[in-house]
């Protein structure tokens, strides 16, 4: 028997690399696959201890975890490099060792006057254990704090929780605990998790949004809208949710017309509800979106224009009242004609308004309710149309429209025929015009609006009918009505949670709570029962973040004065249209109010793509399956137990489609290094993130490993050369070559320290960054051992690779730097600072000498390029640079008879330069 027996213990995390590996291997060499191994575990349910390989035609592994069999074939199984990945328990052992240093590294900044790096990646909502997508988004934010750390700013990259709100009231009542203590608990295993990560967050700023000493300020900021008008009672139709008890906003309700949480059939119902008026900033927030500091904005500027709506309507508020001049409400109307307001008019409304539904028989309404012209104090007859109705046209989205039955056009004549019948209209003829100023003016000086908006544009519902949230701070008195809690008795604190019961409990059961005494005639009142839409409490928190201690103040504008606008803002894009839009607005009221300095919050935006799986659904009945249950084969894939077919496809990752990966057991596998890596890896950040397994291990991992593995691999060797006794031998290969080695290191380094510091700066691309190292290590390795004896550029250009790889693998950086550090004697002592940690390096910067290009673009056509030596590209103005793109005959030839109309120059520090001209004819 031509048989052979291999024998090794091994742990189960290395098998998966092992057989991973081999995979990949077998791929790239597809000629020669002669040998079959068979990889026979003891007990198939327990971790594979022991392999027997047995040599006949083929060598085969067959491996079995949770019903997995991987094949591996190989040429030879001697010759394969089995680990190349660093020994896991010494990395585990790097990674507690410099634990604390990577998670610490910034200290609190203090007022020195370096310039300031707003990093914030959006605070989660607690609930209960990280998922993949929040590791990719604080991945990348604490990858680039560490890039602005090593760069010399003062980085700002806080934490916090996103606390109130449903999810986590109804989870509380599931389990018969209180939404607090349950929150709570899920902060700290939260917490726990994201330290283990080893963000470097600033935790002496950490928050969540139901700390009292936070929501304090919530209603503080509700105060102020309040006192400014812009928070005001009304009357709306909601959508009800009958089992939870609470209004929905129409995106919780799903296309069937049933609640995304209860399941149960959606109620319309008309309530007194909290506003803010936000619609009278829609001018100023769609108008702040062309600010030219708002950058990597793209489509969610669209977005939030499409929300906004264009600005061309003038709203204001009309009084409405019964026949004896009784009033009865309020109404928002609009008018894209407003220097006809003062025109004879006609109010038409859908049926569904809420004036209407208030009021009964909506034809009724039309006799017994008018509307009251704020301009002239006419009465305004109200018509009850639906859309298309006698020819009427509601633009979309709104369910009124104010006319002026002279002014209609011809295409109009059955509306105006209708409008002349029903009110016995009979025309004046004459036309009144005001000019747009005065009729603004006149209105604002009423109290009556007289602001622009989009007719589609809603004010913001903020009222909630539950307990886990911001109580609004107003007190109700039979006298003085709505009266505002006096600012000294803040925070209006929610009452302790009593026993749940299985049920929720709204405000208004805590009768104690409830009854208090008017603040300004001392009557006894009731408080208002609603709390607030949790999108309020997350409306300001990247304002207390920089001013999180100060009890005196929500915050101070000199704390948040250097640190705004936002530098980099961090998240979904889930929440690109509301969040931005209520905070936005938030921080453009407080900003007219001069407590902020800028309007607009955000200067970048990163907006994070989704992580997506495969996903396996069983055809028949649509049910989702986890990969282990899935036979796949070249022509499809079945249920391994049924054999029925499955549709494999791509989705974002979650429990419910059983496609998920648990950040905390990839972080026990892979360690922490390797995890930043996995989420960073592939995909740019703004684009979906396939997330691809092999055999349940991700598929990027062994690339990922054996890059960290040829960085160590590299500083081992020069620590073995620096340390061995040839050290001292004469030199034994040609100068010329000696120099040649020189000069690729140089080239390289300074290539690779200018483009990664475009790509972290520029593009956030880290996982161009990352592909970018891997070259960089490439190049360094299989050097000559006199080479890196000697070379100062060795040394320099490796030191460098490491300082660059901190911000991505900061703990296995910290272990090389300690082992470099240790050498003797130091070519580049000047260079870098041998006795700090890799933390505390300055950035790289490219020699001053050393050439980079200035590109000219015609009309967005290359033109030609320049090359200078990076410390003059640096003192190239903008003017410079066009000067000399005229000397070239490119530049020259596609300017010639044609007026330069603009020109945009950019500079990217050792990088390039790009100068843009537009040129016509
Ligand atoms: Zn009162």
């Amino acid at each position: 028997m031509d048989e052979q027996h291999l024998r090794f213990t091994v742990k189960l995390a290395d098998w998966r690399r092992m057989i991973q590996g081999a995979l990949k291997h077998d791929e790239e060499s597809k000629a020669v696959a002669n040998f079959n191994m068979h990889l026979m575990p003891e007990n198939s349910s327990l971790m594979p201890e022991m392999a027997y390989c047995q040599r006949d035609h083929d060598w085969e592994f067959a491996w079995n975890d949770k019903g997995h069999t991987v094949m591996w074939k190989v040429h030879d199984p001697k010759s394969m490099e089995v680990r190349d990945f660093i020994d896991p328990s010494l990395k585990k052992k790097w990674e507690e060792k410099w634990a604390t240093a990577v998670r610490t590294v910034n200290p609190t900044p203090t007022e020195d006057g370096r310039p300031s790096r707003y990093i914030l990646s959006m605070f989660p909502y607690p609930s209960g254990n990280l998922h993949i997508g929040h590791v990719r988004v604080y991945s990348l934010g604490d990858t680039l704090a560490r890039f602005w750390r090593h760069r010399g700013f003062k980085v700002i990259h806080p934490i916090g929780w996103d606390a109130f709100g449903l999810p986590a009231e109804n989870a509380a009542i599931e389990r018969g605990v209180d939404p607090r203590t349950w929150t709570e608990e899920n902060v700290a295993q939260m917490r726990k998790e994201l330290q283990d990560l080893g963000f470097a967050f600033d935790w002496n700023r950490e928050f969540s949004t139901c700390d009292p000493a936070y929501y304090r300020w919530t209603q503080f900021i509700f105060l102020k809208l309040f006192e400014a008008g812009l928070a005001y009672q009304g009357h709306a139709e909601v959508n009800w949710d009958p089992v939870d008890e609470t209004v929905l906003a129409d995106e919780q309700v799903d296309d069937d017309g049933c609640s995304w949480r209860s399941g149960a059939k959606v109620q319309r119902r008309l309530l007194k509800q909290w506003f803010l008026r936000a619609t009278a900033f829609s001018d100023s927030l769609y108008s702040g979106l062309q600010d030219d500091s708002l950058q990597g904005w793209r489509d969610i500027k669209a977005m939030q224009e499409h929300w906004i709506g264009k600005p061309n309507a003038l709203h204001f508020h009309m009084v409405v009242v019964k026949a004896d001049r009784v009033e009865v409400g309020n109404v928002t109307a609009w008018s894209l004609i407003p220097q006809h307001l003062a025109n004879p008019a006609v109010l038409c409304l859908k049926p569904g308004h809420f004036l209407i539904q208030r009021h009964g028989n909506p034809r009724e309404a039309v006799q017994d309710l008018w509307a009251v012209n704020p301009l002239t104090g006419d009465r305004v007859p109200i018509v009850v149309l639906k859309d298309g109705e006698h020819g009427i046209q509601y633009p979309a989205k709104t369910d009124s429209r104010l006319l002026h039955p002279q002014l209609l056009s011809e295409e109009e004549e059955v509306l105006s025929n209708y409008l002349t019948t029903v009110l016995r209209w009979t025309s004046t003829g004459e036309s009144r015009e005001m000019s747009i100023d005065d009729v603004i003016r006149t209105l604002k000086a009423k109290g009556s609006g007289g602001y622009w908006s989009s007719p589609h544009l809603r004010d913001w519902l903020i009222s909630r009918q539950r307990y886990w949230g911001t109580p609004i701070p107003i007190v109700h008195c039979p006298d003085c009505g709505a009266v505002p809690v006096p600012p000294s008795q803040l925070p209006v604190a929610l009452p302790d949670q009593g026993t749940i019961r299985g049920k929720p409990l709204p405000l208004s059961q805590f009768q104690d709570w409830v009854n208090v005494s008017c603040p300004k005639c001392n009557r006894a009142s009731r408080r208002e029962t609603d709390t607030m839409d949790t999108f309020m409490d997350s409306s300001w928190y990247y304002l207390r973040f920089l001013d999180p201690s100060n009890s005196h103040q929500a915050f101070n504008i000199d704390a948040v004065r250097p640190h705004l606008p936002v530098y980099l803002y961090i998240g979904g894009k889930e929440h690109g249209v509301l969040h931005l839009y209520y905070a936005r607005f938030i921080q453009h009221f407080l900003e007219s109010l001069g407590m902020v300095p800028c309007r607009e919050p955000f200067r970048h935006l990163c907006v994070i793509g989704q992580v997506m799986a495969e996903t396996f659904r069983v055809e028949t009945s649509g049910k989702y399956l986890p990969a282990s249950q899935v036979n796949r084969t070249e022509t499809g894939a079945t249920e391994k137990e049924t054999g029925l077919p499955v549709e494999v496809g791509w989705e974002k990752m979650s429990k419910s489609r059983r496609n998920g990966v648990s950040p905390s057991a990839l972080l026990e596998d892979v360690g922490r290094d390797t995890l930043r890596l996995l989420v960073m890896d592939d995909a740019a950040p703004r684009s979906e993130r396939k997330f691809s397994l092999h055999s349940g291990i991700p598929s990027a991992l062994p690339g990922l490993e054996r890059w960290q593995k040829r960085l160590w691999q590299t500083v081992t060797d020069l620590v073995a050369v620096r340390s061995s006794e040839s050290e001292a031998s004469p030199s034994r290969i040609p100068d010329e070559e000696f120099r040649r080695h020189e000069r690729e290191m140089r080239e390289s380094r300074n290539f690779h320290v200018g483009v990664v510091t475009y790509e972290m700066e520029s593009t956030l691309k880290v996982s161009v960054v990352i592909r970018r190292l891997v070259t960089f290590t490439k190049r360094l390795r299989g050097r000559p051992s006199e080479v890196m004896q000697r070379s100062e550029e060795f040394e320099k250009a490796l030191g460098t690779l490491l300082v660059l790889a901190s911000p991505l693998v900061p703990h296995l950086s910290c272990e090389l730097w300690e082992m470099m550090s240790s050498l003797p004697p130091r070519h580049t002592s000047s260079h870098f600072s041998w006795d700090r940690t890799v933390l505390e390096q300055r950035w790289p910067t490219v020699d001053g000498d050393y050439k980079v290009g200035l590109t000219i673009k015609v009309n967005e056509s290359n033109r030609g390029t320049l090359e200078y030596a990076a410390k003059d590209l640096e003192d190239l103005s903008a003017d410079d640079a066009l000067e000399a793109a005229l000397t070239l005959p490119g530049v020259q030839k596609s300017t010639a008879g044609k007026t330069i109309t603009k020109t945009r120059y950019r500079f990217f520090p050792g990088f390039k330069a790009v100068l843009h001209i537009s040129a016509s004819s």
